[in-house]
């Protein structure tokens, strides 16, 4: 079996991955390596960068590397959220200038080309499986599509394997899910003769509807990515993945099937997972999460490749102080982390209850719950009494609102309880355990 030797291994080479990589390689002593399942040639999805994304490529020094791949420059969003008429946010009244719509594959690779040329090594097609201590290193097991299997011993393992979190994972680490999101992605081509004047050219258009919202991107090339974002029990009840159906909704969105007339669409879509998400542990012994394995948001936010990028370089800052001074600054980075993913959940929140023409439609009622318990108040006879068989609640599923339920005894004051339930199910957010027992209170959860 190959075994190689290395000080940090990097286990996915996306964004977050290759910034790890490149960071790290700023200091000369260390021989950094990537194992990445994929080989860049496939399609990749999440496709705009925003603006203030320039100073993270400059940090890393692959500006002019991306310069010189010509990604379409990008002027802002259009979107008809919140009512029927499109607003437009145009990127070029902000101080950062205009963004990019990319090649999401090309853009990959070319971090991680920039990764090899200052001497790190890809192992690309190359799957992580498991991995053990051995006096003060990592084992780490890999399958090599080509080679068989393979195994890296190393002092510091970085996992950057997107929303799976390989490794995190199998440090036995949870994961906590802010929602269920889901994106059934198609690409179409734009023909060169008709495109002109369809308006398609250099924005991002979300359109919102009763089940969630739509967007298309201009992609380079002559290429258009369209999203339908929802959640995932909604997509297998309305059969959304199923081209029938898909085109069914599609032709119910004017905003979004009128400008998209004369698209030629490719035969098949595909749903991905699109949800927020956070680890309940950041790092651990020899080991640090970053990008979307750390944390993940909605892609309404576009901040997924700019948070990547910046994650996976704090990371490998934290791996390099654990190598090369022994000194542990894992905390730090967790709290930071921490604080980005309390600040986004209610920018999140905040810009899903903007959109007000459904309020009794489950995805929207998923992200608009206003809390208004009070923490102190005690739970009395009568929300005893009130003795509804529990259901679901668009906030906790059947089984654990029982749970819930069983929680709720007389004199317990309302934060006791939610504090309770999380002891036992520290996957679920503090917000839905509370929007919850809200619903429970006012016998509205069945
Ligand atoms: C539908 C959708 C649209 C999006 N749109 C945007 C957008 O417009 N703008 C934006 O900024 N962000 C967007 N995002 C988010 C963005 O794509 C991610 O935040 C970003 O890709 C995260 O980078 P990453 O390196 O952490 O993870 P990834 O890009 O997911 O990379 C992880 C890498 O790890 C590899 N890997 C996985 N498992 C293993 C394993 N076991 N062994 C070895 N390698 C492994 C994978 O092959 C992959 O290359 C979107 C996301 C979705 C789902």
């Amino acid at each position: 079996m190959l075994t190689k030797d290395v000080d940090v291994l990097i286990i996915g080479g996306g964004p977050a991955g290759a910034a790890s990589g490149i960071t790290l390689l700023q200091c000369p002593e260390l021989k950094v390596a990537i194992v990445e399942a994929g080989d860049y040639e496939t399609t990749r999805v999440g496709e705009s960068l925003s603006p203030g994304t320039r100073p993270l490529l400059e940090y890393l020094k692959v500006w002019d590397d991306f310069q010189a791949q010509q990604s379409l420059q990008s002027y802002g969003s259009k979107a008809a959220w919140g009512s029927d008429q499109v607003h437009s946010l145009d990127f070029l009244f902000t101080a950062q200038g205009h963004g990019w719509h990319l090649d999401r594959s090309k853009f990959d690779r070319m971090l991680a080309a920039s990764f090899q040329k200052r001497g790190g090594e890809v192992y690309s097609r190359c799957r992580f499986t498991r991995a053990e201590r051995k006096q003060a290193q990592w084992l780490v097991h890999v399958v090599d599509e080509r080679e068989g299997l393979r195994q890296f011993l190393c002092r510091y393992v970085i996992d950057a394997t997107g929303r799976n979190a390989r490794f995190a994972h199998h440090q036995g680490v949870r994961k906590q899910y802010h929602d269920h999101l889901s994106a059934v992605v198609r690409y179409g081509h734009i023909d060169t003769k008709t495109s002109a004047g369809l308006g398609l050219e250099s924005f991002v258009f979300v359109a919102s509807c009763d089940y969630g919202w739509w967007y298309y991107a201009p992609l380079p090339g002559q290429q258009l990515a369209l999203m339908l974002m929802s959640d995932s029990d909604i997509i297998s009840q309305r059969q959304l993945h199923l081209p029938s159906s898909w085109q069914q909704h599609f032709e119910a969105i004017p905003a979004i099937c009128e400008p998209l007339a004369q698209v030629q669409w490719q035969q098949h879509s595909r749903v991905v997972p699109a949800y927020s998400s956070s680890l309940n542990r950041y790092s651990g012994e020899a080991w640090v999460a970053c990008g979307d394995a750390a944390v993940s948001f909605d892609p309404l936010s576009s901040s997924g490749i700019p948070n990547a990028l910046a994650s996976g370089i704090q990371a490998a800052i934290v791996a390099a102080n654990h190598v090369l001074v022994n000194e542990d600054t894992s905390s730090a980075y967790a709290a930071a982390l921490s604080q980005d993913v309390q600040q986004y959940l209610n920018t999140h929140q905040q810009y899903y209850a903007t959109e007000k023409r459904w309020p009794d439609q489950v995805f929207w009622q998923r992200r608009q719950g206003r809390v208004a318990l009070d923490p102190e108040a005690c739970i009395s006879r009568q929300h005893i009494e009130q003795r509804i068989e529990p259901a679901s609640s668009v906030h906790l599923m059947s089984g654990m609102l029982a749970g819930l339920k069983r929680e709720c005894r007389e004199g317990r004051p309302m934060h006791e309880v939610v504090r309770a339930f999380k002891a036992k199910h520290d996957s679920v957010p503090d917000q839905k355990i509370i929007l919850a027992l809200q619903d429970l209170m006012q016998g509205s959860a069945v």
